[in-house]
């Protein structure tokens, strides 16, 4: 009698192959960039493939951008409004290592969508337009990785136009995020003069040469010391302000610490030119260096002490529609312990509910690649039925708890009504469905004889998406009226803080969909003055949803 094989346990896995998880999680790292629309995200995105020899899925990306006024990837409100929403990872291969990079859907309006993701990464790396420093998109994804402590890089971009002074920028830096940014490399000129960068570890001159933009050649590279009588056509008065500049930055600042940078305290700040191809390799290695590699999700108290061959991960994002022929759902994973296999069992910790992983993508625009295993830092696409929620742990063997996803302050809020009674319970239905995909929240009033829908987001057209899925996947045509709330306070407190709560004059009590009790208001004034009068009260503009 013969048997069928099956596929080893993970119980049984060996040694030998826990010690393979930790070679391949080693050599991980996983991150995303954020920016303000046109820092050079793209081109960025585009360079770094480039060098991790994947020029034909480099072309794809500016292919994407382009094509946004020509065929639509998946929704008609998307080619309307010229907006990409989706969202998945890039990898690419470099100096040994296996880089996953987050994308993220550059419109501002779907940045709830960029905040979960963010909790996929195990860095961030900030892009900043030379000319026009700190923009408010990067300023509110630099606060969310720095309230999840995720640790940022920063990448100056565009040194090949006339921009702010470099010292300009580190001092913005600072200002703005009370992080001490440390430069580790400096732009000899710039704009029409930009002549290359000082590497500040070495003192050497990286040469730019404007015609290597799409080719994966390394700069000369020549002593600082040499400058002046190897390249003549170097002006001596850009040598020398350069110098001074470099003297300068090295008495003000302290060096990089990697423990400094990992606790936040610290930026590595780059400059460079994603256009013109300057920079970005000397950028890729250190990033390489300084950002850690893949890391538990677990709660501390659950954090294995030994690496565990034990699966375990989170899905951070559930996008539906990707492919407009089957109106399927994807649930985005992350692996955070362990090995994923093709058709393991898996247990949703949530609803303790067991089931098979078969239909497993890397996923990118409409291409689908069956994946067979994954590890720690790899980011999978599941084809899922309706089993999962946003956040969900997935885990085999041993049931574990991740940190959970935070749920951001909404800074729009709208009652949505069903304007077809006949279509009541398809609404219903449709509302649930979205909101367990996350692409929208909704609050009830505290003390409202009738349940309103309040639905809330930190982007208006969330509200478009919302109620043109309602009404074409569901049949149920919709109302909107906005509320005056711009911001939610999530509390915790007794019954008697509760009841004993001041509120200003315009704000209002509600439950979000968790139950879990928030405050809206209708400014930041009113914010102040809630804290003012509820001075017991701790009160939180994000929540993490376990
Ligand atoms: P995104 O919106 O952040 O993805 O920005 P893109 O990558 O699309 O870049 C916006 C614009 O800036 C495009 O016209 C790019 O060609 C340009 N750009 C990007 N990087 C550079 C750079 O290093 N130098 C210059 N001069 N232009 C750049």
């Amino acid at each position: 009698m013969s048997t069928l094989p099956t596929r080893p346990s993970t119980v049984a896995r060996s040694a030998q192959s826990i010690a393979e998880i930790e070679t391949q999680r080693l050599r991980r790292r996983t991150f995303a960039i954020i920016s303000h629309p046109d820092a050079g995200k793209t081109t960025l995105t585009e360079k770094l493939l480039l060098f991790g020899n994947s020029i034909e899925i480099a072309g794809a990306v500016r292919g994407r951008k382009s094509e946004r006024t020509a065929k639509s990837d998946w929704m008609e409100m998307e080619q309307e409004r010229g907006i990409s929403v989706s969202s998945t990872a890039l990898t690419f291969e470099f100096a040994g290592a296996q880089v996953n990079l987050l994308d993220t859907p550059g419109h501002h309006d779907f940045s709830e969508d960029t905040y979960r993701t963010l909790m996929a990464a195990d860095a961030a790396v900030m892009v900043i337009d030379l000319a026009k420093g700190i923009e408010s998109q990067t300023e509110k994804l630099f606060r969310v990785c720095a309230l999840r402590k995720i640790p940022v890089l920063t990448f100056v971009n565009k040194v090949d136009r006339r921009g702010r002074s470099p010292l300009e920028i580190l001092d913005e830096i600072e200002r703005k995020f009370s992080i001490e940014p440390v430069p580790q490399n400096w732009p000899l000129g710039s704009g029409e003069d930009f002549r290359g960068f000082v590497d500040l570890h070495n003192d050497s001159v990286h040469l730019f040469d404007e015609h290597r933009a799409n080719r994966r050649i390394s700069s000369k590279v020549v002593s600082w010391s040499d400058l002046e009588s190897i390249q003549p056509a170097i002006r001596p008065d850009l040598i020398d302000a350069t110098g001074e500049e470099v003297e300068l930055v090295r008495m003000a600042g302290a060096s990089l610490e990697r423990s400094q940078f990992l606790g936040g305290a610290q930026t590595p700040v780059f400059f460079g030119s994603a256009l013109t191809n300057f920079g970005i390799e000397h950028f890729l290695h250190g990033f390489l260096k300084l950002c850690p590699p893949p890391g538990s999700r677990q709660t501390p108290e659950q954090r294995p002490a030994e690496p565990s061959s034990n699966f375990s991960g989170f899905i951070f994002k559930i996008q539906a529609n990707l492919d407009p022929r089957h109106r399927d759902r994807v649930a985005f994973l992350r692996v955070c312990n362990g090995m994923f296999e093709r058709d393991m069992e898996v247990t949703i910790a949530r609803s303790m509910k067991k089931i098979r992983l078969s239909r497993a993508f890397r996923i990118f625009g409409q291409d689908r690649q069956t994946i067979e295993e994954a590890y720690p830092g790899d980011i999978i696409g599941l084809v899922c039925p309706g089993e999962f929620r946003l956040g969900d742990t997935l885990c085999q063997n041993e049931i574990v708890h991740q940190e959970g996803l935070p749920q951001f302050s909404p800074e729009f809020f709208a009652v949505l009504d069903c304007t077809d009674t006949a279509r009541r319970k398809q609404f219903d239905r449709g509302l649930k469905q979205l909101i367990e995909e996350g692409a929208i929240q909704v609050f009830h009033d505290a003390h409202a004889k009738r349940r309103e829908n309040l639905l809330a987001a930190v982007g208006e057209l969330q509200f478009d998406v919302v109620r043109y899925r309602l009404e074409s996947e569901y049949n149920a045509p919709t109302s909107l009226s906005w509320r005056p709330y711009k911001l939610a306070r999530w509390f915790n407190a007794t019954a008697e803080q509760k009841s004993n709560i001041k509120l200003p004059y315009s704000a209002k009590l509600a439950l979000d969909q968790f139950g879990h009790d928030a405050v809206l208001l209708q400014s930041e004034w009113d914010i102040k003055a809630l804290h003012r009068a509820n001075p017991d009260i701790r009160f939180e503009e994000m929540r993490v949803t376990t």
